[in-house]
């Protein structure tokens, strides 16, 4: 079995101790030991040492909120309001193909990995019709560019006739959300040990689907043992919508219809009332924070604090890049940090907590607390090994220096004890080539999307 041994680090564990001065060693995909000093003599193998002086190591950051598809509709609506903004952008992604979302999730996912990310988990939504197989374009560029993947098949069955704000054209009908549902799970889920993929089911938002679909859904998810994903409470419009169609707050109508639950992580949850936050706490349900995308929406600062200090678990988020335009996933510890304390003092949310959020955090809203988010023997070997010791050294704590900071440069990345990125490169895929196919994607689409802009 491959080994690799890295030493002479500073090991943030995040579930327990840190090592000034520590090893971690990685036999095959797991971590076998981790502790202060040099580690533990090797026996037999092949062994790749890995000298971590001037390093912090970290588990790998879990992404827990994404559209990588936007990658191809960047910088459009930039003054828009989320509502605003989804009305423009509907139109260019009603026309997007296989092709495009191939391009946009190799691009997507490798900006990813450059930032730390080792374990993404993604929301499709928008199927158009006759444009091929996408989500099988995604999952193919997360194999590629070697990220542990939790792509959530997402869905809108409500469009403008039903009082939903998405136009017709972009929705799917409830029985082929079901049976494209099903089928993905039967076709890609792992719910393996070391598992790299795993599906989930998100019906896209309470303004764009029925509570038919929210309810089948649910149905659909907890026979197949899955997780249930959507957006809830992201902006003040969606909770006028809310109350104008159903009577209740967001959370209330979601926890109406049994969509409160520890198999279940909520993206954004911006506008809570003290008795959602108890309820997100108090059923187990996961938040998904995106400060950038909330504050480029203007959409208002998310409760984080409170949730964390009620229990609920908190996971963070870049969201798609049409709304967090290049928004690297280390940098949202310091939009994070930075949102809460403005709004809530200096004592809302620390560094430690902010790596907290990124690592073991999202692992919870995935479910795989137990194998992801800290530096463990016997968690999958998914590792970030920052280089902290250029401009970063002038600060002496180095998760200060990664939280507070700018991005430090990733001495290495593994997923899976499989390097993914190398002296600050990505390995798996040449760079330039990934973001070129992001590049590519953005005006294929562009040029599809000619006739509805
Ligand atoms: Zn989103």
């Amino acid at each position: 079995m491959r080994r690799v041994v890295i030493e002479n680090a500073h090991v943030a564990t995040v579930s327990g101790e840190e090592y000034p001065d520590g090893h971690i060693v990685v036999d095959g995909d797991r971590i076998t030991a981790v502790g202060p000093g040099p580690a533990p003599e090797a026996g037999a193998g092949e062994t790749e040492r890995i000298d971590g002086t001037g390093c912090l190591a970290t588990p790998g950051l879990v992404n827990s909120h994404h559209h990588l598809y936007q990658w191809a509709s960047q910088g459009m609506a930039v003054d828009g309001t989320l509502f605003e903004w989804l009305t423009t952008l509907y139109k260019p992604w009603s026309k997007m193909d296989a092709e495009v979302v191939a391009g946009a999730a190799t691009a997507g996912l490798a900006w990813l990995a450059k930032s730390g990310c080792t374990t993404s988990t993604d929301h499709h939504y928008l199927f158009p019709k006759g444009r091929g197989d996408l989500f099988a374009a995604e999952i193919e560029a997360a194999r590629e560019i070697g990220l542990r993947f939790h792509p959530a098949r997402g869905s809108m069955d409500r469009g403008e006739s039903q009082g939903g704000l998405p136009p017709d054209e972009v929705v799917e009908d409830l029985d082929t959300i079901l049976a494209e549902t099903e089928a993905a799970i039967d076709r890609y889920h792992d719910p393996s040990p070391g598992s790299m993929l795993r599906v989930a089911v998100a019906p896209c938002s309470p303004f764009s689907v029925t509570r038919d679909l929210l309810v089948e859904s649910a149905r659909l998810a907890r026979g197949k043992g899955v997780r249930l994903h959507t957006h809830l409470a992201e902006t003040l419009d969606e909770e006028e919508h809310t109350r104008e169609q159903f009577g209740m707050t967001p959370t209330e109508y979601m926890d109406s219809i049994g969509w409160l639950g520890p198999d279940v992580w909520l993206a954004h949850c911006v506008h809570l009332h003290d008795t959602d936050v108890k309820r997100l706490a108090e059923t187990r349900t996961g938040t998904a924070h995106c400060p950038s995308s909330n504050a480029r929406l203007g959409a208002g600062i998310a409760r984080v604090s409170h949730l964390l200090e009620a229990g609920a678990a908190v996971g963070l988020g870049v969201d798609g890049a049409a709304s967090a335009e290049l928004v690297p996933l280390a940098g949202e510890l310091r939009q994070a940090i930075y949102m809460q304390r403005a709004r809530y003092g200096p004592t809302a949310l620390s560094a430690r907590q902010a790596l907290e959020i990124a690592t073991l955090g999202g692992a919870r809203c995935l479910g795989r607390e137990d194998e992801i988010g800290s530096l463990a023997p016997g968690m999958l070997a998914d590792v970030a090994l920052w280089r902290v010791d250029g401009f970063q050294a002038a600060v002496d704590d180095p998760v200060v220096a990664l939280a507070f900071g700018p991005v430090p440069p990733l001495e290495r990345l593994l997923v899976g004890g499989r390097t993914v990125v190398a002296g600050d490169t990505l390995a798996t895929v040449p760079q330039d080539e990934a973001g070129r196919r992001g590049a590519d994607a953005h005006r294929r689409l562009m040029r599809l999307a000619e006739e509805v802009l």
